[in-house]
């Protein structure tokens, strides 16, 4: 879609999530100024039209919509810390990065430090769905700010769930992260105890397709570990950040996650096996017998 009355965003991180984000928003026509870290990993973005601003004070100078797409709450905090004082006077932040339960609290209070309006909307969906403009977001953020957010957040995905109060959003985000580790981890499992018991793990893929207890991600994800592929589309140490971040709030919240804190440990064992940089569904070799 195209937005008609163009918003001037912009766009803190371009890493595999936020470059996608950038390219849609240039598509649909809307001014984007944009900073990453590592300023090469931004200039794609340049041939599309963004403007590329030296530091993030500079993306965030004059913008009516900043976005955060950056690791955890620590560097989403940084690097708004470093763009302070540039900020005009309504802008309306849209923090995108998946930061936790404590992360979003946090990160609430420097938008109020800041005078911005916050909006807390992490989102559903990996790079492929980054870059089709399917993401599903979910939004937590004052009513009156939803008609200023939804044609951005329709760019950038096919559907946005609307939460009540701050901070809902990202514990939504980490409930929805629980489930996605539960699917990897027994994936993972089933694939490594096929081979285990002398079968080959195929069979797995082949048994469950089509059925009850089939789903388009274990095929896609299956396929990947028996390929060797491990290609990032969601980077297996982030994937730990994440689980490290649903344990925190599982047990402040008194619930025992076993299968988060399962996916926990088997993702170390991976990352110091080298596999950190890699998708997370590498995490299937720590999986594997002997
Ligand atoms: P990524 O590829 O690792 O990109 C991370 C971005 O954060 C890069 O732009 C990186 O900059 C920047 N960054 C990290 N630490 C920084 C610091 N201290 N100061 C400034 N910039 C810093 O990660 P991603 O996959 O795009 O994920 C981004 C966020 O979305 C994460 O919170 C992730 O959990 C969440 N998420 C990811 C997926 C997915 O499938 N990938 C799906 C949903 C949500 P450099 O390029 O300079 O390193």
């Amino acid at each position: 879609m195209t937005v008609t009355e163009a918003p001037t965003v912009a766009l803190l991180g371009t890493g595999t999530m936020g470059l996608p984000i950038g390219r849609n928003l240039l598509a649909a026509g809307l001014p984007v100024r944009v900073w990453n870290r590592n300023a090469d990993k931004a200039k794609p973005l340049a041939e599309q039209g963004a403007e590329l601003a030296g530091s993030a004070g500079d993306a965030v100078s004059g913008a009516d919509v900043v976005i955060t797409m950056l690791y955890d709450a620590d560097s989403v905090a940084e690097v708004m810390r470093q763009a302070a004082g540039r900020f005009a006077p309504t802008t309306t932040w849209l923090q995108l990065t998946t930061v936790g339960v404590e992360g979003a609290d946090r990160l609430a209070e420097l938008a109020e430090e800041f005078g911005l309006i916050y909006v807390d909307a992490p989102v559903l969906g990996t790079k492929q769905p980054a870059e089709k403009g399917e993401l599903v977001v979910l939004a937590a953020g004052p009513a009156e700010i939803r008609p200023t957010c939804q044609p951005i957040f329709d760019v950038i995905g096919s559907r946005t769930v609307w939460l009540d109060r701050p901070g809902e959003a990202s514990k939504l985000k980490l409930v929805v992260n629980a489930w996605v580790l539960a699917v990897l981890e027994g994936i993972a499992q089933s694939l490594a105890f096929a081979e285990g018991l002398g079968l080959d793990p195929r069979l797995f893929l082949e048994a469950v397709r089509g059925g009850a207890m089939d789903a388009p991600y274990v095929q896609l994800k299956g396929n990947s570990m028996l390929a060797g592929d491990f290609t990032p589309s969601f980077g297996l140490s982030n994937a730990d950040k994440d689980a490290q971040l649903i344990l925190r709030a599982a047990e402040r919240a008194g619930v025992q996650l076993p299968i988060a804190q399962a996916a926990h440990e088997f993702f170390v064992r991976a990352i110091q096996a080298g596999h950190g940089e890699q998708d997370m569904a590498a995490v299937f070799l720590a999986h594997r017998p002997g």
